[in-house]
């Protein structure tokens, strides 16, 4: 496993660099709107990133998601109605931004197209993120959600891995990609409903090092949150083994 990823690292990095090459002979057009990037970043232009819908305060305390309210809260005391309902199994989410246009577009290209450049446009987002969040990280160990095996022989990129990593260094945390692992492959939930969701990632997850585990704590790392079934399953798992708090952050969140 750990040879797979790295293997994969080296050759994200040789991708990356000829990412770089090509931009420089021929800019590309924003991967949003399509047109000459101006201002921005690596993948977005100016407008487009400025048009990303960041989530930002009031939101749930808990789970992150944006509150329905147009006034403000005091820090974290708002749970929002599923939270008091069904608490989740991790004791804190987060997210950069929602689910939609200009992010959801990078995230795809950046998934889906193994584009590896989109990370450093990421790297910024996450960069803004964070000094503007305010929140402490101090302590966690970064996990990223693993994929099955044969999906990443068959992908060659491991997009949580990656996005584990660079959360880690821009936190200056321990990143511990090898710490889980998928041990069975789960179809894709795109389509899913929040309890096929559930019965879904059901069983999916082991501990590959419960000494690792016990009295710990965690910052579960993906890419995309949606009805929050991987994570809390991932929550679970880490709790059972004995983990003493799990955090979790996406970069987006479908509200
Ligand atoms: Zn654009
Ligand atoms: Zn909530």
């Amino acid at each position: 496993m750990a040879s797979i990823i790295t293997r994969i690292d080296r050759s994200s990095r040789v991708r990356l660099l000829w990412e770089r090459l090509q931009d420089l002979v021929f800019p590309r057009p924003c991967v949003f709107c399509h047109l000459p990037r101006k201002g921005g970043g690596p993948c977005l232009c100016g407008p487009c990133r400025d048009s990303l819908h960041w989530i930002e305060r009031p939101f749930c305390g808990r789970c992150g998601i944006p509150a329905e309210i147009d006034y403000d809260l005091p820090q974290n005391n708002f749970e929002c109605a599923r939270c008091r309902t069904q608490p989740p199994v991790f004791d804190r989410a987060r997210s950069v931004g929602l689910y939609e246009s200009a992010l959801k577009e990078l995230i795809a290209f950046y998934k889906y197209r193994k584009q590896t450049g989109a990370l450093k446009e990421i790297r910024s987002l996450l960069e803004c993120y964070f000094l503007a969040a305010d929140e402490a990280y101090d302590g966690l160990t970064v996990v990223p959600v693993p994929l099955h095996v044969s999906k990443l022989r068959e992908r060659q990129f491991d997009q949580a891995c990656l996005l584990a990593r660079e959360v880690a260094r821009l936190l200056t945390l321990r990143c511990d990609p090898g710490l889980l692992k998928r041990i069975r492959p789960t179809p894709t939930q795109t389509r899913m409903t929040r309890s096929e969701r559930i019965e879904n990632v059901r069983g999916a997850f082991a501990v590959q090092k419960p000494e690792a585990v016990q009295g710990s704590a965690f910052l579960i790392v993906d890419d995309v949150m949606t009805t929050g079934a991987t994570l809390n399953e991932v929550a679970r798992v880490l709790k059972r083994a004995g983990a003493a708090r799990v955090e979790a952050l996406t970069l987006a969140r479908a509200a």
